[in-house]
């Protein structure tokens, strides 16, 4: 009995030499999905902050310290996280090489949208979502491949603790899936509305809600607009009948006013990542916050 005590206690000692798993993750999103499966077993640090560009974060030398004390770096892939190659440069460590365990780019098995688009410079530097849009954690159902390739990563690590993070997973796919029937729910009179975004962040979102995103205020991802734009853009919404305008905490509010101002258009500001507000905690809370501020101002629209 006590021997097979010890040999249970044994299987159960990480590979990584103790105490939760120390991840690293490059958005706050990751961070939660990460925690939802891994619960106390691990450590979860996002090195990027809720509310801010996601595709121009600063490097900082806690950055560097931070992911050199990880066991496991989670990454959205693409083009999304332009500033990582920098910090992977600095920290120099064989462990965070693609193809290594200690290594997650969830953007596989993620069926992308956009994926056509060429890539093109834009005149500000290199355009970002060349690869397929970047922002695939706000389809809700996305959440499913995100969080089965994060089970099989920290499974890798600490296979005596595949058990729990499958039964975790198992927890928070339900919880998903009654979240997903509440918003299909509340945003199904509104299927087709046209809206105009200002960063391409919501395809996967309006796709998987119904809405139909008619342009963006940004003419290339990540490029501030020319008036002739703007002008043009404006014009396009008032024709369209657009009457709702998705902002974000980041967007330039002196470009949304105008847009709104110029088009007729509510603006509605939604957060693309979890932590943005307070009533976003987790991945859950992100989309009842969403659905919750975008159904208002749809109501609000008639
Ligand atoms: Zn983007």
């Amino acid at each position: 009995m006590l021997r097979a005590l010890a040999l249970v206690l044994l299987a159960a000692a990480p590979a990584w030499g103790g105490g939760p798993i120390a991840v690293v993750t490059t958005s706050t999103d990751l961070k939660a999905l990460v925690e939802a499966v891994g619960g106390n077993r691990v450590e979860a640090q996002s090195l990027a902050p809720p509310l801010q560009d996601p595709h121009a974060i600063e490097v900082k030398p806690r950055h560097l310290a931070r992911l050199k004390a990880a066991d496991l770096l989670v990454t959205i892939g693409l083009d999304h996280e332009q500033w990582l190659a920098r910090l992977l440069h600095s920290a120099n460590d064989p462990r965070f090489v693609r193809g290594s365990p200690h290594y997650l780019d969830t953007s596989k098995g993620i069926q992308l949208l956009q994926s056509e688009t060429p890539r093109v410079r834009g005149e500000q530097g290199v355009h970002v979502h060349g690869f397929g849009n970047p922002h695939y954690w706000l389809d809700p159902l996305n959440a499913r491949p995100i969080t089965q390739a994060i089970l099989d990563a920290l499974a890798r690590l600490s296979p005596a603790n595949r058990p729990y993070f499958e039964e975790n997973r198992k927890r928070f796919i339900e919880r998903l899936d009654t979240g997903l029937s509440r918003w299909s729910q509340a945003m199904a009179p509104h299927r087709g509305t046209r809206v105009v975004v200002v960063h391409d962040t919501w395809p996967y979102f309006a796709q998987r809600f119904g809405l139909s995103v008619l342009a963006t205020v940004e003419p290339v991802p990540g490029e501030p607009p020319s008036p002739a734009y703007l002008a043009t853009l404006t014009r396009r919404m008032r024709e369209a009948g657009v009457k709702l305008l998705i902002g974000e905490p980041s967007s330039n509010s002196s470009v949304v006013s105008q847009v709104a101002a110029r088009s007729g258009a509510r603006v509605v500001t939604m957060i693309p990542s979890v932590g943005g507000v307070p009533e976003a905690p987790d991945y859950i809370g992100l989309f009842d916050v969403n659905i919750k501020r975008l159904t208002e101002a749809l109501g609000a629209t008639h």
